[in-house]
């Protein structure tokens, strides 16, 4: 079984799919493992730690994935211009990574055309048997903890309460608006570096993980709220009803902010717009608001992917692109991790060959493609 990994080149991407760490293991599981020079650089991995880990290290990505039975990827194959990375796979070969399906019909149709069997890694199931594949909360975590960091960067006061001879400095106050994942971790972030946090979800289970890290769960008084989390343990969209009190609530709340970071998703919609104009309009000058969210539409209003918006009372709007770039290093050897797990689960580990079975929830739920054909029914597959 031939193992390939190509250097990512979507812009500004820092991440790779393999570490050495994971070389060694998906050696041991039969795999001759195939890495395109340079592939690891970004995140301070050079070709040599690859060899020794005993990897071999190839001049082209065409060469890298030449026959490969699976190819590791961190974003979609690149199909643009002259730019065809679909083209070098052969048909049939186990193709894994963040493909973001929810917005790329046409990639996906391409893949399956192409004759590989595709995996989206976002899609693996929140069961407890897939936590250790579980890329979301992996990336998410650090995304969480990088925006707290990002954020103290661009403000220009300190977190914690000083009580010095030269007078006293009030904490920094910080709200966390979505806690999920990213959410947690931004709090416990915020909280070590002596912020006075709070934070605020539509599912009310979430106020004992936020108190249980020291911040204050924003409560928005309304039956709705029981009803908020899906059986997945994902939010729903919520009523107009309900965004109207949470709106009244948050914009209080916002007046005597001065950090916000916002991560609220809906899986496979855009992001809910959480914060209003008319609520940027009520923070104090010199305010930092970080939007997460804004890889999907952001949950603030006047974010711009990629960009920082200064607004006309001086509030700072930043709204991150792949923000986990910032740390590439942990970043890839988390997502390393995860796909090291995923692929174990399909290796027949007596005849060291690939079998995929669709069976198991968690290669369901991921394969978006096989045999040439889209095989998620809800990306226009039909069900098994
Ligand atoms: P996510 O990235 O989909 O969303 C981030 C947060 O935003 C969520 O907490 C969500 O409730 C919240 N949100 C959505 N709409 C909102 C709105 N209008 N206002 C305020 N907040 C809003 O979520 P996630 O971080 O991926 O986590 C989702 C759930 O899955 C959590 O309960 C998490 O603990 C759980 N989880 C379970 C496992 C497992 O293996 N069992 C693994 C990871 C996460």
């Amino acid at each position: 079984m031939k193992l390939a990994v190509p250097k990512e080149i979507w812009p500004g991407e820092k991440r790779v799919a393999i570490t050495p760490d994971t070389v060694k293991k998906f050696t041991g599981l039969g795999f001759e493992v195939v890495i395109e020079t340079g592939a690891g650089e970004n995140a301070s991995i050079a070709d040599d730690r690859y060899i020794d880990a005993g990897a071999t290290i190839a001049k082209t990505a065409r060469v890298a994935t030449d026959n490969a039975d699976v190819v590791l990827k961190v974003r979609p194959p690149m199909v643009e211009g002259k730019i065809n990375e679909l083209a070098t796979y052969k048909k049939g070969a186990a193709v894994i990574g963040l493909f973001d399906p929810y917005d790329r019909a046409e990639l996906i149709g391409k893949m399956a055309e192409a004759g590989v069997t595709s995996f989206a890694m976002e899609l693996v199931p929140r069961i407890s048997r897939a936590q250790s594949m579980d890329v979301l909360s992996s990336q998410s975590n650090l995304a969480g903890y990088r925006s707290v960091i990002d954020a103290a960067y661009e403000f220009g006061r300190i977190f914690p309460m000083m009580m010095t001879a030269a007078g006293t400095l009030a904490p920094t106050r910080v709200v966390i608006v979505g806690a999920g994942v990213a959410g947690l971790q931004a709090i416990a972030t915020a909280k070590r570096m002596g912020a006075v946090v709070s934070a605020f979800d539509v599912r009310p289970a979430v106020k004992e993980q936020v108190q249980s890290l020291g911040g204050t769960f924003i409560e928005v008084e309304d039956d709705e709220a029981e009803t908020a989390e899906t059986a997945g343990g994902y939010a729903r969209e919520m009523s107009d009803d309900y965004k109207k009190k949470q709106a009244d609530k948050l914009k209080d709340v916002l007046a005597k902010t001065d950090i916000v970071i916002t991560t609220a998703l809906i899986p496979g919609r855009p992001a809910p717009e959480i914060v209003t104009a008319d609520m940027v309009a009520g923070m104090k000058d010199g305010s930092i608001i970080i939007d997460l969210a804004a890889e999907r539409g952001g949950n603030v209003a006047g974010v711009k992917l990629g960009e920082t918006t200064i607004t006309a009372n001086g509030v700072k709007i930043i709204g991150p692109a792949n923000i986990v770039s910032s740390v590439p290093t942990d970043a890839t050897a988390m997502y390393a991790r995860n796909l090291l797990n995923f692929v174990t689960l399909m290796v027949d580990g007596e005849k060291k060959e690939l079998a995929f079975n669709r069976e198991d929830q968690i290669i369901a739920d991921t394969m978006l493609t096989h045999d040439g054909k889209i095989v998620h029914p809800k990306f226009g597959g039909e069900a098994m």
